[in-house]
């Protein structure tokens, strides 16, 4: 049986000692948000995560969702009266506005919670998680009336919410969307049209289901221009906020999936179901931004999250199972053979696994914490860093946290040998839940056009420009530290290498997009082993600060960036070669010739 036991000591050291959360108390919601806060949520939080989430995990795999005659949706047992534990708990609550009746505590802090929900229970997790990207777009662009009705009880979590955008024929090119809305005259719109692949888009958890959904208006612009954001509840709500009569929408069918049984993955007919516009006509696209970029910062942890489980349980094995004897003679003599990891190349694939999650986890918590900057800093140009920061570096989150996520969970499945392949250790269930990260909330090889198309040059590259020059003030701050040296130049070297191939690509991607979209997944490697490093070097400083304070964790800290640098690191200058190839080779086959 695979257990999961939340990381609490590194979250702690990213939050406190990293981030400084502490520090920040001007900020609004952080005053609330002390270690002490902190270490009570993070407490609870891994008590909720191990005892009444993970238990479900496999169950939830196993049964999977079930769709009745009447188009209703049962989750897998147990799953609705853990989720009415956590929205009794006050769990979706923690960051949400405190207008809406949250605690306004720092999203950052939220992500700490969320990790241990994605990694006990990934696809429970997208229940709440999706609830709050919805929450979160409503927000920012619905109407005051439409935020009264819905927002108390979507960020409370008694009411979900999902996102709707892909159909049949359109993934990634939302301009070909079908699903229309035409205006009554009242402010409604009646919505017909068929999305697929909805997340929780019907399930038994919640008294109603507030569903975003994204439909051109009849006589709107063609293309992505044309598309508007609409709320349609499952239930109509009344003045009075009781519920009222049914909508006109429902799930036509279930997909069967390679993993992540316990989320109902819908099919939803719209058939003439009334909506309300939230933000402008047409500019749909903008406000759903704000969930798929919540969104994709979540996909992102997810990634990390169901790593750092496989990590657990792949270091407990390699502890237990004996298997040889180590290369440099008997290490446990007193048993038949030594335990496997005293092997170096079990070594290898601990280490990888590990020294990605630390630096991931700095990575993904920093983001968030940039998130906090842009909403909530007084200072404008503090804000609008992070702003560009968010910009620039959120597809980055996804796409090389789900990629790296996604290959260590693999690790972990093969320190385990061919019991990793075995349902029993829980490994296989991992890594095919892991796998969907890469490709929902836009494909990892769309996130890497986005970086490279649309991010890279905004504003005359002021956000990976600002990027450079936080690196080089940390580089030249602390490049005298004494034992800092390895991971000063591994920053420094990295650094340089991302700034070749931006400068190759902004000379050799505009005069021949295809150059851009070949070089961009390689490019967007570059750019997560550059954020990576930046992290290592910032999390050895204190370690090395604090190395003599006998805390073992500090010294582990530091073995486990050296590994980083000398280990992974070295992956960049292969990245980089990559990256100025261009499009030649790819191109030169045409369609026939594959
Ligand atoms: C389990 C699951 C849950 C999901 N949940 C939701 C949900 O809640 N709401 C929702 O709206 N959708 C959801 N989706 C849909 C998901 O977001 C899409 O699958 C994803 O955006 C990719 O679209 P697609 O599958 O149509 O792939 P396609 O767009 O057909 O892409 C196929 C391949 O072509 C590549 N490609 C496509 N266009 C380009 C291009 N212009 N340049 C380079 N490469 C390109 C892609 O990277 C990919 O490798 C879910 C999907 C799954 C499987």
């Amino acid at each position: 049986m695979p257990r999961y036991d939340a990381p609490v000591r590194d979250m702690q050291f990213v939050l406190h000692e990293l981030l400084q959360l502490q520090n920040h108390a001007n900020l609004p919601g952080f005053a609330d948000a002390s270690p002490e806060t902190i270490d009570q949520i993070l407490d609870e939080g891994a008590k909720f995560a191990k005892n009444v989430l993970f238990p479900l995990n496999a169950v939830g795999d196993k049964q999977g969702c079930r769709r009745a005659a009447d188009a209703s949706v049962k989750t897998p047992d147990g799953f609705p009266e853990a989720y009415k534990q956590l929205v009794e708990n006050g769990w979706p609550l923690l960051s949400a506005h405190p207008e809406m009746g949250g605690q306004g505590l720092p999203h950052v802090v939220n992500i700490a919670w969320t990790e241990m929900v994605s990694s006990s229970n990934m696809a429970f997790g997208m229940y709440p998680g999706l609830t709050h990207g919805a929450y979160q777009a409503l927000m920012a662009g619905g109407s005051d009336e439409l935020k009264a009705k819905y927002g108390p009880k979507m960020a409370s979590g008694e009411w979900a919410g999902t996102m709707n955008l892909t159909e049949p024929h359109c993934g990634t090119d939302l301009g070909l969307m079908k699903t229309k809305a035409v205006p009554q005259g009242d402010g409604s719109y009646k919505i017909t049209g068929q999305k697929i692949w909805i997340s929780g888009g019907e399930q038994d958890l919640t008294g109603n289901i507030i569903h975003l959904v994204l439909a051109r208006i009849e006589g709107g612009p063609e293309g992505i221009k044309g598309i508007s954001l609409f709320v349609v509840p499952k239930y109509f709500v009344n003045e009075d906020g009781s519920l009222g009569a049914r909508n006109a929408c429902q799930c036509g069918g279930l997909e069967e999936k390679m993993g992540i049984h316990g989320n109902a993955t819908c099919v939803m007919n719209y058939d003439g179901a009334t909506g309300w516009l939230v933000g402008e006509e047409h500019k749909g696209m903008r406000t759903m931004f704000v969930m798929m970029n919540e969104a994709r910062l979540g996909v992102g942890l997810q990634g990390m999250a169901q790593a750092e489980v496989a990590y657990q349980n792949a270091l407990d094995f390699a502890r237990d199972r004996v298997q040889g004897r180590s290369l440099t003679g008997v290490q446990a003599p007193e048993k038949p053979a030594d335990p496997i990891i005293v092997h170096p190349d079990v070594r290898r694939m601990l280490l990888e696994q590990k020294a990605f999650l630390e630096g991931a986890r700095a990575f993904v918590y920093w983001m968030a914490f940039q998130g906090d900057l842009q909403h909530k800093s007084p200072d404008a140009a503090v804000q609008q860093k992070a702003e560009d920061y968010m910009a620039l570096l959120t597809p980055v989150v996804k796409a090389y946290l789900t990629h790296k996520g996604y290959e260590s969970a693999n690790l972990g499945l093969q320190v385990h040998g061919g019991s990793g392949f075995t349902r029993e250790w829980g490994l296989e269930q991992i890594v095919r839940d892991c796998r969907i990260s890469l490709i929902y909330e836009g494909t990892n090889g769309v996130q890497a056009l986005d970086l490279v198309g649309r991010k890279l040059g905004a504003n005359g590259g002021r956000a990976v420009f600002s990027f450079f020059a936080e690196i080089d003030e940390f580089i030249t701050e602390n490049e005298k530290m004494e034992g800092l040296e390895l991971y000063i130049e591994g920053l420094k070297t990295v650094r340089a290498q991302l700034q070749d191939g931006t400068m190759w690509l902004m000379q050799n991607g505009m005069s021949d997009f295809n150059n851009a979209g070949a070089s961009s997944h390689d490019y967007l490697h570059l750019m997560g082993l550059t954020a990576l490093a930046f992290m290592w070097a910032r999390m050895a400083k204190i370690a090395l600060e604090k190395r003599d304070s006998g805390d073992p964790f500090y010294a582990a800290k530091l073995a486990t960036g050296r590994y980083f640098v000398e280990r992974m690191l070295p992956d960049a200058p292969a990245h980089l070669a990559k990256v100025k190839t261009g499009a030649a080779a790819m191109m030169a086959l045409d369609a026939a010739q594959f």
